[in-house]
């Protein structure tokens, strides 16, 4: 039987999100989600394709045990992880440092570089490392992939990944910009070349990633040469919980004057920063809520987080020099019409605009919203991160195969 689904898992600190994909077609077979881990009250829901949600909740001790719910809940739909029609088990691992630039079927040396970055990723690798290990112990004959948030951004050059800090002391703590939601980039930059009839190497593309977190990237016929989150996933943009950019003094004022610590410092601008922190929402759906309201401190929330996003596509547009498109993805990007037309207004003279009308349809599909007469195309392109880690997963699992 020829193998060809592959396991796609996004392992957190107290989560693990799944799908199940056919790579017969790249459909999905089942999609779910376990989270509070570790918690009494975990919960596990998982949806196979075609069939009624389930849900379950009780305690889930550990990545362990929330593996073995989920396999189970998988076998039940005749699904199983036992199946020889499992390729690969592809595991979207947050930073791969400059070693990384590529998927890389996991061996013990290439656990033992993600371990090596765990300093410059403490939230996310070592949960990332967590759902490896426990995966390969489920399933030790097949295959693990690791699929990297920074890969697509190693391309950058060094004038762009670079900070401007003594350089000895740069190397010696690996301090530069890495950049994150990789995959998502590499993804929406290639369908949006696609939407617009054209291969990728022929397109320059701003692409907007604007979630709970949120970054840019510029990308240059294809290739990264510009992103907005930098050593962490900290830098550039407002987000949901965290600041994006800041003079870094703030820091040493919050120390000297405050008399925070190192970790509460981390936990204000990584958890109560972005929107959350200017005016207590993160969802922009309640934010906007609040706007139509006449809320003051959602509207300065709101003004603040585009007057990020504006000065970034502004800064990429001098960075390519040549702009095809502005690509918006994600939760915000792909549902709030309302940021997509306050981020270009008035930018006709870059050639950017939105047509009204255009950018009030709601769609899961790819699409053009900007007017025909426009310079620069402007559109939404659904991000699809467990698609392409499967793809990638799936190219290098069969591609290995046969050269053996
Ligand atoms: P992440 O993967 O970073 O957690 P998502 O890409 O799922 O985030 O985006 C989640 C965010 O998308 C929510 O916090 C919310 O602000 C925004 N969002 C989702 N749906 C809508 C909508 N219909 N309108 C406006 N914003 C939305």
């Amino acid at each position: 039987m020829s193998s060809t689904r592959v396991l796609v898992l996004n392992s957190g600190s107290s989560s693990v999100k799944y799908q199940l994909l056919d790579m017969r077609g790249g459909s999905r077979l089942a999609v779910g989600l376990v989270e509070r881990i570790g918690e009494e009250t975990s919960r596990l829901k998982h949806t196979p394709t075609g069939g009624a949600a389930r849900e379950w909740t009780g305690a889930i001790a550990d990545h362990d045990a929330a593996l073995k719910a989920v396999s189970e809940e998988l076998a039940r739909d005749g699904l199983g992880l036992d199946s020889p029609e499992l390729a690969a088990i592809g595991h979207r691992v947050v930073h791969g440092g400059l070693h990384f630039t590529e998927p890389t079927v996991i061996d013990d040396a290439v656990l033992a570089e993600i371990e090596r970055l765990v300093p410059v990723a403490p939230l996310h690798n070592p949960a990332n490392l967590t759902g490896i290990r426990t995966a390969s112990a489920l399933r030790p004959d097949l295959p693990q992939v690791a699929v990297f948030d920074t890969a697509f951004h190693t391309t950058m050059p060094e004038s762009a990944a670079r900070y401007a800090i003594d350089v000895r002391t740069a190397d010696e703590y690996r301090i530069r910009r890495y950049g994150f939601h990789g995959t998502s980039h590499a993804y929406v930059s290639r369908a949006t070349a696609e939407l617009l009839g054209k291969h990728p190497s022929e397109v320059n593309v701003i692409v907007l990633h604007l979630g709970n977190g949120a970054s840019a990237s510029a990308v240059e016929g294809g290739r990264c040469v510009d992103t907005s989150m930098g050593l962490t996933p900290l830098e550039g943009l407002v987000m949901g919980t965290r600041s994006g950019d800041m003079d870094p003094a703030v820091i040493f004022h919050l120390m000297r004057v405050g008399g925070m610590s190192t970790d509460e410092i981390d936990t204000l601008l990584n958890k109560k920063s972005g929107l959350v922190g200017l005016c207590g929402d993160n969802d922009m759906r309640e934010i906007r809520r609040r706007i139509d309201e006449g809320d003051e401190q959602a509207k300065l929330a709101f003004d603040i987080y585009i007057h990020r996003l504006r000065k970034y596509i502004g800064a990429y547009y001098a960075v390519l020099g040549r702009v095809d498109a502005v690509a918006f993805t994600a939760g915000v990007g792909e549902n709030a019409s309302p940021v997509r037309e306050a981020a270009v207004a008035g930018l006709e003279a870059l050639g950017l605009a939105v047509d009204g009308e255009l950018n009030a349809v709601r769609s899961d599909e790819p699409r053009l919203i900007s007017p025909e007469s426009a310079r620069v195309a402007v559109a939404v392109v659904p991000t699809d991160e467990e698609l392409e880690i499967a793809t990638q997963t799936y190219a290098l699992v069969k591609g290995s195969q046969n050269l053996t």
